[in-house]
């Protein structure tokens, strides 16, 4: 019988037996361990701390309320796959060990339960961020100082939906309001800016991150200008009416800084699930790269869709970890 090469993927899952906020307790070590060695499509399950593998073919002999698919297998003649159960995101795990993620627009990433989404990135001599076209008056009184002037350098804008009296705004008095929520870190030569992106109380339109609309292009928050490298993330609240708070990070020169809750973080986050030192970002070679440093519960990347899987991958799914192995085997294999 002629030996025929296949493919299969071994699973290994953990489960931390504590449902809090989907998180990974990747310190802890009192877990539920489960594995499953998959030569075909197959749904992974978790029924309370444990975890079912259930092949294509097989009836879900458990009750919908107490089972959960939290990921699927699927095998194509590209090679296998994972993709959402849909009741959980999936997150691929950026490993303290590997070289790091490196981050691309509109990546949504996780520091303990803290989501932040890559909004911009500039890289050394690339276009400044695309705004959405601004109105300037021609003739206009500000809402905020009732003075008509408008000029090149301080002009009036018209940044949100209001009309009428309430339409314009002098670029000056928008970022002296702006500013005043500005916090600014310097560390090495590199620059972190936090504060809130605000909306207008009145039309509650989110203001634009920067203009251009006359003379030179211009922030709303007070950066300074240079043609330095930058980084925009921008955190997601699980309350989406709170205005969003944006992290702005512009490298002077190619370095690592700290991302955590420590006092001595470059890019500080104030929630307990991020670790004092949680997680690195470099800019380098033109790109801007997030590395885990042992963190409590994890630096993670979303997965949108589905995944391929590539000799070895490990994600989370809520508090269940899934690593996975492919292992080229020959079927007929003799056993010594
Ligand atoms: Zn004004
Ligand atoms: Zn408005």
């Amino acid at each position: 019988m002629k030996p025929e090469r296949t493919s299969k993927v071994l699973i290994s899952t953990k489960t931390w037996s504590r449902d809090s906020y989907n998180l990974f307790d990747y310190e802890s070590i009192v877990l539920s361990e489960q594995q499953h060695l998959a030569e075909q499509d197959c749904s992974i399950l978790r029924i309370g701390n444990e975890v079912d593998f259930l092949e294509h073919n097989q009836e879900i002999c458990y009750q919908q309320s107490e089972s959960r698919i939290i990921a699927k297998i699927e095998l194509s003649p590209r090679g296998f796959s994972i993709k959402s159960g849909k009741e959980e995101d999936l997150w691929r795990v950026v490993n303290s060990a590997s070289s790091g993620h490196e981050l691309h627009k509109n990546e949504i990433i996780k520091l303990g339960r803290v989501k932040l989404q890559v909004t911009h990135l500039k890289t050394k001599g690339a276009e400044k961020i695309s705004i959405d076209s601004i109105i300037c008056a021609e003739g206009g009184v500000c809402r905020i100082c009732f003075n008509e002037d408008n000029t090149n350098e301080n002009p009036l804008i018209a940044p949100c939906h209001c009309t009428g009296t309430m339409k314009f705004i002098h670029l000056a008095c928008l970022q002296t309001w702006i500013n005043s929520k500005i916090s600014k870190t310097t560390s090495g030569e590199s620059v972190s800016y936090n504060w809130k992106n605000m909306d207008c109380e009145i039309c509650q339109q989110q203001f634009p991150l920067a203009i251009n609309c006359i003379g030179p292009y211009a922030f709303l928050a007070k950066i300074e200008d240079s043609e330095s490298p930058y980084i925009i993330l921008e955190s997601m609240e699980r309350d989406k009416n709170r205005s969003r708070g944006l992290h702005l990070i512009q490298f002077n020169s190619e370095e690592t800084l700290k991302m955590g809750r420590g006092h001595d973080s470059d890019i500080k986050f104030n929630d307990i699930s991020v670790s004092r030192f949680h997680a690195s970002l470099t800019y380098s070679s033109g790109k801007f790269v997030i590395k885990d440093n042992k963190s409590k519960f994890g630096t993670l990347v979303q997965i949108p869709d589905s995944i391929d899987i590539s000799e070895t991958l490990t994600i989370q799914a809520g508090r269940t970890l899934i690593s996975m192995n492919v292992v080229d085997g020959i079927s007929n294999m003799v056993i010594e």
